[in-house]
């Protein structure tokens, strides 16, 4: 019996002692830990009722023991459905209710107030800690240390990641074990990775570019990566002599650029710096490039297909665009309303195909529908272009999507939160500039007549609300939204009126 991906990542892995991932603490983890670990969780699982097909929902701070749950998972053949740490209670219930986990697993400090969430949605509550605590691990440890993994084939689901949806509501991205392997294996070989790297990991492991494009590419690479519990630039420089490699959204780099000590000698053990999630300013592609010597190496992807496209390795990594469509994977661009291909520099709908494709919505088969054209391609709702040379250049979101940090705020989310509170007529959210974050949320209110509304009691309500990379960082207060004559409300206009705001 093999469970498909943790199969493949088993079969490749090298001699149990090396290490897999370290902490900043000096904690270690080598590929036997990784395998006994995972069949102790996988155990564990198995335990609690966890039969191949069900859900398990994780919302938990970055740990090794999150890793060693999502291999179990694989194992156990359970589909790992892991939620962004911000997200408030109110959130959680929605994702629960939606997904029907059989088993939620939550920080420890966070177990009084999600107990009835998981209660209600019929899901066994667990927890795990950063502090090597929790109940689960608690049970894990109690368990042998191998496990007959489950039968899991290539398009059984490996994963559900949850995506913000347009209409407010969150889809869930159902992705198969080969989806996951066979875009993992793609990236080993383009980016080049082998058992030699040593991967900086400091992005959450809640969303695709941590989870799946850092730890399943290092994974079946057999490399190690340094296991950072987050962003922090200073001890990022000190490890990059004992590193030679770099997963980041954009700000990292920002944030990099601002450290005194980056130069060519402090980066001269690392060969790659891959960027994505978020556009990547030219400026800072080029001001990295004088200073370090590397072209940071820009990619293209998203929740429901993994990596589409990316800059070469060998060949010209070009500031301000995503590179080519991956080995296996076809993209085009097209009429948006037709879905009629476009000739070569015309700018349309960016739309992909490949293995690397998710299977749809979770119990959306009508959204689905809606986003894959009839010959298989889906529908990215990024706009851009392919040039003569092939490149791909994403010129702006279909979907009016914010992306602050690297994070994904959908408008209607916040504006809907906005437009129940007393005392507002309507609100538009957009994402403006902002030096660090890439996009700052932005709210412009407007107020009902003699209504008194305050910038920071918005704010605080919203608090109680919404995840914290959520909240807009300004809200401003106008007498009335522009519109064009259909009625609709022209975010472009406020995104240029206000484009100074946070300079
Ligand atoms: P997510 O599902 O959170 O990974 O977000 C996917 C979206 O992020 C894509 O649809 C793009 O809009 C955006 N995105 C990802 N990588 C890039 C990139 N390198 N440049 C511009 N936008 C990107």
């Amino acid at each position: 019996m093999a469970s498909y991906l943790y199969d493949l990542i088993a079969r490749r892995a090298p001699s149990a002692d090396k290490v897999f991932l370290e902490t900043p603490e000096g904690r270690k983890l080598t590929y036997g830990d990784l395998a006994a670990g995972s069949a102790r969780f996988a155990q564990a699982l198995a335990k609690l009722g966890v039969v191949a097909g069900d859900r398990v929902a994780v919302q938990v701070e970055k740990s090794p023991e999150a890793i060693l749950l999502y291999l179990a998972c694989l194992r156990a053949g359970a589909v790992f459905l892991p939620l962004n740490t911000a997200y408030t209670p109110a959130e959680i219930d929605y994702f629960l209710g939606d997904a029907k986990p059989r088993v939620f697993v939550c920080d420890p400090a966070s177990r009084d107030k999600l107990a009835a969430v998981a209660e209600k949605a019929g899901a066994r509550i667990e927890t795990l800690g950063v502090k090597e605590d929790g109940s689960l691990l608690d049970l894990a440890r109690q368990q042998a240390a191998t496990f007959a993994d489950v039968e899991r084939g290539k398009d059984d689901l490996a994963a559900i990641l949850y995506t913000s949806g347009t209409t407010g509501r969150s889809k869930g991205a159902m992705l198969s074990h080969d989806n996951l392997a066979s875009n993992a294996l793609t990236l080993v070989d383009y980016w080049r990775f082998s058992k030699d790297d040593v991967l900086i990991h400091a992005l959450p492991i809640y969303h695709t570019h941590g989870l799946f494009v850092a730890m399943n590419t290092l994974l079946l690479a057999g490399g190690s990566m340094f296991f950072l519990p987050k962003l922090d630039a200073e001890l990022i420089m000190k490890l990059m002599p004992r590193a030679t490699s770099m997963m980041g959204v954009p700000t990292f780099y920002v944030r990099l650029l601002q450290h005194a000590g980056l130069t060519k000698e402090a980066t001269k053990h690392m060969r790659l710096f891959v960027s994505g999630s978020a556009p990547l300013l030219a400026e800072t592609h080029r001001e990295w490039r004088d200073r370090t010597g590397h072209a940071i190496l820009e990619r293209y992807g998203m929740t429901e297909t993994n990596m589409n496209t990316s800059n070469p390795y060998a060949g010209d990594r070009v500031a301000g665009t995503v590179g080519f469509p991956l080995p296996g994977v076809s993209a085009r661009v097209t009429d948006p309303d037709t879905g009629k291909p476009l000739p070569r520099g015309e700018i349309g709908m960016i739309e992909v195909k490949g293995p690397n494709v998710f299977k749809g919505y979770w119990q959306m088969p009508e959204k689905t529908k809606a986003e894959f054209r009839e010959d298989g391609f889906f529908i990215t709702g990024d706009l851009g272009k392919i040039d003569d040379k092939g490149y791909v250049h994403i010129v702006g979101r279909g979907k009016d999507l914010v992306i602050t940090g690297g994070f994904n705020v959908y408008p209607i989310e916040v504006e809907t939160e906005i437009d129940g509170m007393p005392g507002v007529v309507e609100s538009a959210v957009v994402g403006l500039p902002h030096a660090d974050f890439g996009e700052g949320v932005t709210a412009v209110v407007v107020p009902q007549k003699g209504a008194e509304l305050d910038e920071k009691e918005i704010i605080s309500a919203l608090e109680q609300r919404l995840a914290k990379f959520k909240l807009p960082k300004r809200v401003l207060f106008v007498d009335e939204l522009p519109r064009n004559t259909m009625g609709k409300v022209q975010k472009a206009a406020l995104r240029q009126t206000y484009n100074d705001l946070y300079k």
